[in-house]
């Protein structure tokens, strides 16, 4: 069995930030990663609010950037998924699907979050065939198309903003009679001659046998169906907690994210949790690399102190 300090679980803006603070403390970790490094960042296309960019910075160049700073120091990092963490007194144990054990004092959550779902018929059955969940990977397929993008948050209106360059219609489906999302971006889709707003509507299901053709929504005002004849849907309603491998011992509030200290400290001595995963109310990729400094300062003093 392998044996560390600590195992940071997470590429994201989170877990580069607790990686590079305990690199530089000389804390002797793993980091594990499924994908690649930068998390949601690489869905987005532009950051417009971190700040020292005053004009903006690609998703993708921010996690890169990110990437290479961490990388300047030396440490054990695989990509690899976490099938378990096994707590216990001496020290915690990590699986990953490779089959290795890893033995470690710290652990450092970033596992960030997944896409939600809208759970209506159809949407299973047409992901990938006109369905997406990410505007940066698949917006160009609708060059001139028609689609719907389905939320009131940020991600929905940011995401709008960006599909409008390239989309003929873009009709923007909210459930709700107000937006959620900041002034800034309501502003924005508001005066976008592309975008049209369809309030306190719901999807009812997705039309369509091999690709999406359109959508049907219900007003929940008047209970009335109709359908917005669509080339694609794009849905933004918010996201779960990436968690199938928490102990059961993890406190976790109402909506299955991590219960911490203003430290990033879990309920359970020695685990720590960073960004997104974390119960909170501001899911930023500046605020994520505040968690993981943050979580990081903390497990080495908690490893100090052992
Ligand atoms: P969110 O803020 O939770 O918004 C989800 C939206 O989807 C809400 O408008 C919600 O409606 C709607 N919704 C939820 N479930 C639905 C359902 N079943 N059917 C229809 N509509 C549904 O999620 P988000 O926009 O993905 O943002 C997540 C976090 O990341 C937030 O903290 C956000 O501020 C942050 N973020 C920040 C930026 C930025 O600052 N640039 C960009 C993207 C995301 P209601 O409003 O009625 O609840």
């Amino acid at each position: 069995m392998k044996s560390y300090d600590a195992v940071v679980i997470g590429g994201g803006p989170a877990g580069m930030a607790a990686a590079l603070y305990l690199a530089r403390a000389g804390v002797n970790f793993l980091a594990v990663e499924k994908m690649s490094h930068g998390g949601q960042m690489l869905l987005t296309d532009e950051l417009e609010n971190f700040p020292g960019f005053p004009d903006g910075i690609k998703g993708y160049e921010l996690a890169d950037r990110m990437d290479r700073h961490v990388k300047h120091y030396k440490y054990d990092h695989v990509y690899d998924e976490v099938l378990q963490i096994l707590p216990g007194e001496e020290y915690h144990e990590v699986v990953v699907a490779s089959g290795d054990h890893v033995r470690c004092q710290v652990v450092i959550i970033t596992s960030g979050v997944t896409f939600r779902k809208l759970k209506v018929p159809n949407e299973e059955k047409l992901l990938g065939r006109g369905i997406s969940y990410c505007a940066l990977c698949d917006g160009h397929f609708y060059r001139d198309k028609v689609v719907a993008v389905v939320g009131g948050g940020n991600s929905a209106l940011e995401e709008s903003v960006y599909l409008s360059k390239l989309v003929k219609k873009l009709y923007l489906v909210h459930r709700r009679e107000e937006f959620r999302a900041d002034m800034v971006y309501q502003e924005k889709c508001l005066a976008n001659p592309v975008i049209e707003p369809v309030m306190n509507s719901v999807v009812s299901k997705f039309v369509g046998d091999t690709e999406v053709v359109g959508v049907e929504i219900k007003n929940v005002v008047s209970g009335e169906y109709s359908v917005l004849d669509v080339d694609g849907v794009f849905i933004f309603v918010g996201f779960d907690a990436v968690c199938s491998f928490f102990p059961k011992e993890l406190a976790l509030d109402q909506f299955g994210f991590i219960k911490t200290t203003c430290e990033m400290e879990s309920s359970i001595p020695g685990i720590y949790a960073a960004g997104d995963i974390r119960s909170k109310r501001c899911r930023q990729v500046v605020t994520a690399v505040g968690d993981g400094a943050t979580a990081a300062t903390a497990a080495y003093a908690y490893l100090e102190h052992k």
